[in-house]
């Protein structure tokens, strides 16, 4: 569904990624751990059309969309659930969700609400709540909720269990085993490696803005040398 090649993206004359390749196949959930400043956001940015890359391609289902715009991509199927949240605090939750679902139908919105209030139950007790008012752990479910209110082919997510309680961290990745058994797609940006490698199919490790290991949740949870040189146990 999606296919990186040779990404690189630069903030001025430094290179924050480097020759950057992945992919993510229809129904996977893809992992991308490394340590502090590895490179994860801005791999993250470059493939959802926040940061311009310099070189590469980035490809979905088989359309090149290296330059294509933030708006052109979320109306193609992809969402980005992004770093620290960012959900609007002086909306309620339903006018959150509402604007995660902007580019569809008054019906399909409609429907979607439906869903979300069903997946989130915390999220329907506090559906006419300012953001502002919800703890950690509702305010990420919320910015979950919204990217998918987009319907997303490909739901891309910086960090989600960031900052949160170890029982909240238990539900973020609840929910990605959830998402994943529903059979959605998607590309998850964790610092929590150990988790995240129990939880993906795939995952790539990230170190200086270069890929330096990839292979299955379960090869790459063997490679203790990993852990110990990139990710810091
Ligand atoms: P973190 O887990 O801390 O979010 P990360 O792996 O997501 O780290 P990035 O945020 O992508 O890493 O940062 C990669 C590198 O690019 C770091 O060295 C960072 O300092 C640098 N960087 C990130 N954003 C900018 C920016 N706007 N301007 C200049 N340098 C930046």
């Amino acid at each position: 569904m999606l296919e990186v090649s040779g990404l690189t993206t630069k903030y001025g004359a430094i290179s924050a990624l480097r020759d950057a390749s992945l992919s993510v196949g229809a129904g996977e959930v893809v992992g991308l751990i490394g340590p502090n400043g590895a490179g994860k956001t801005t791999l993250l940015g470059s493939i959802a059309g926040l940061l311009e890359p310099s070189s590469g391609k980035v490809t979905f289902e088989g359309v090149d969309v290296t330059k294509a715009s933030p708006e052109a991509l979320l109306r193609s199927g992809m969402a980005l659930v992004p770093e620290h949240r960012r959900i609007f605090v002086d909306m309620t939750v339903e006018e959150n969700l509402k604007i995660g679902g902007i580019t569809r139908s008054g019906a399909e919105r409609s429907e979607s609400l439906k869903e979300m209030a069903e997946l989130f139950p915390v999220l329907r007790d506090k559906w006419d709540t300012a953001a502002g008012f919800l703890s950690g752990g509702e305010a990420q479910q919320l910015a979950i909720a919204r990217a998918l209110m987009s319907k997303p082919k490909l739901l891309m997510m910086d960090e989600p269990s960031l900052g949160l309680a170890p029982i909240l961290v238990d539900l973020v990745f609840d929910l990605i085993d959830q998402l994943r058994a529903d059979g959605r797609t998607i590309l998850v940006v964790e610092q929590n490696a150990t988790r995240m490698l129990q939880a993906a199919d795939r995952a790539y490790v990230l170190r200086s803005g270069e890929f330096v290991a990839e292979g299955t949740g379960t090869e790459l949870l063997e490679r203790s040398d990993l852990f110990d040189t990139f990710v810091g146990g």
